[in-house]
């Protein structure tokens, strides 16, 4: 039997695909990568999963897998070759038990991550896990990329989030390590292998994720500060005074906020003129009032302290809804003003402002007149580095023909500085070259080596990662 007659029974001929508009699945978020599917197979379970990976494994064929294709280093789409299974975990999106006394979910791998929260919202908690793509990425995908977001101050990675995995080996057998334990010292931690590993050593199915409480109330302030460093000595602040409630921390540069006031005008433009905005967003078990009281005895000692020159709480949930889209709208007002360098890079939160200031100088030097949208989640050390062409010139020229360039300079800062030259989005495509670069060989030998051994055909994502 050829391979898609063989996947055809195994998950019914509506569901591989291999003719018509296959872009959705072909072409990534970000319209860099463009590849040629074999065929994309759609699975509705993990036993339909499982045989997907067995037919292929028996013709030598490798897999791709893909949730929302939101991913932001060309991972989850095909090469150009035709000869890749693209196999969509989207069909996989149910949500299969709560344990409420436990605080744990279980959902299967193609569930949205808006769903998995509304979900978990309905049942009366919270699951923390937050990013501007939630509307369209997948549990599953936040796992093998091991996604931060906006909540990481507080509630860590998606590693940080999840208890067990199930997932089919390369092999196409089903590990069911759906465990709700906080506590099984058992051996090496298979979960936490697979979890960032982009899709490369298996395929995850299903998840059981942690649950918490639902705050009482969740509120948002904005403080306009001078510098980095008083952005720094401002998260200081905020960690004493409000402890656990601090759930974000969200840095934004002056130009990062011209370009949303110039893109979308109809956006609130608080604390115009502040070189450096900060969005902090606090979550209270009493209630919106005492939260809002702790904000503004917070804002009162730090325009004391110096390190805050004028801020805002906002009064209602529309109004923390109208400052978080702000926040959000900085890639898009990016993307707006012409195609430009990414970067998402990680240095302790203590470097931000020498890691800022000498790279900021390095690239003025090498392109007089760049421009440096800058912003990300400074209580994580984590930033959006994002390298603009001069105005007036061509971004897309400016991408094709200095990005190596441009990378170097920046990397090498980060290095200096003891970071990571990628923070949340992973290697995918993309940073592969620069981890051969990077990473210490006894690292990248200590990676091959478990690769070899859990994908030893090298069928699962080839070329992502190593
Ligand atoms: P995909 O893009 O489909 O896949 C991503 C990778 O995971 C690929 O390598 C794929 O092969 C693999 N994969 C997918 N599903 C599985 C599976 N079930 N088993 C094994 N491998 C699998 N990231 C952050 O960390 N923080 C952010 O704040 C953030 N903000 C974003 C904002 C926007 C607007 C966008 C477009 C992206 C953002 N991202 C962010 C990128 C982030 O990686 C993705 O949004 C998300 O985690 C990927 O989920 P997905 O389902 O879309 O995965
Ligand atoms: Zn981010």
């Amino acid at each position: 039997m050829s391979l898609l007659d063989s996947l055809r029974s195994h998950v019914g001929a509506a569901n591989v695909l291999n003719s018509g508009d296959l872009s959705a699945w072909e072409h990534d978020w970000r319209r860099r990568w463009h590849g040629k599917a074999l065929a994309v197979v759609r699975p509705g379970s993990t036993a339909e999963v499982a045989a997907v990976v067995q037919a292929c494994a028996a013709q030598g064929v490798s897999l791709v897998p893909q949730g929302g294709n939101t991913g932001l280093v060309g991972g989850g789409v095909p090469d150009r070759s035709g000869t890749q299974v693209l196999l969509s975990l989207q069909r996989l999106n149910r949500v299969r038990t709560i344990d409420a006394a436990n605080l744990t979910l279980t959902a299967e791998a193609g569930c949205v991550l808006h769903h998995v929260q509304a979900t978990a919202a309905e049942a009366g908690f919270l699951f923390p896990l937050s990013l501007a793509a939630e509307g369209s990425c997948t549990l599953g995908g936040n796992l093998a990329t091991n996604a931060g977001g906006t909540q990481v101050l507080r509630w860590g990675n998606t590693r940080d989030l999840c208890l067990g995995l199930e997932v089919v080996t390369a092999q196409g057998q089903v590990w069911d390590g759906l465990s709700g334990l906080r506590k099984d010292n058992t051996g090496y931690d298979l979960r936490d292998l697979f979890i960032g590993s982009e899709g490369t050593l298996g395929i995850i199915t299903a998840a059981t994720m942690k649950l918490a409480p639902k705050p009482a109330a969740t509120t948002t302030a904005l403080a306009a500060c001078g510098t980095l460093a008083d952005c720094v000595a401002l998260l200081n602040l905020a960690r004493t005074r409000l402890g656990a409630g601090l759930t974000g921390f969200e840095v934004m540069g002056r130009f990062a906020l011209d370009l949303v006031a110039l893109h979308f005008p109809a956006l609130p433009k608080p604390l115009p003129g502040a070189a450096w905005t900060v969005l902090l967003e606090q979550s209270d078990v009493e209630g919106e009032a005492q939260a809002r009281e702790r904000f503004e005895g917070l804002l009162g000692a730090a325009l004391e302290a110096g390190c805050v020159s004028d801020a805002v709480v906002a009064e209602s949930l529309a109004q923390s809804r109208a400052l978080w889209h702000v926040r959000e709208s900085i890639p898009l007002a990016q993307a707006q003003e012409g195609l430009n360098i990414k970067h998402d890079i990680s240095v302790p939160v203590s470097a931000i402002p020498r890691f800022v200031a000498d790279t900021d100088a390095a690239l003025q030097a090498a392109y007089p007149g760049v421009r440096l949208v800058n912003f990300g989640h400074l209580g994580d050390g984590n930033l959006h580095y994002n390298v603009q062409a001069p105005a007036g010139t061509d971004g897309k020229r400016f991408l094709d023909e200095e990005e190596h360039r441009v990378n170097g300079i920046v990397f090498d800062a980060v290095a200096a500085c003891g970071g990571s030259f990628s923070a949340e989005h992973g290697i995918g495509a993309l940073k592969r070259d620069e981890l051969a670069q990077r990473k210490s060989p006894v690292a990248l030998q200590m990676m091959r080596a478990i690769k070899a051994a859990l994908d030893p055909q090298g069928l699962m994502n080839p070329g992502r990662v190593l």
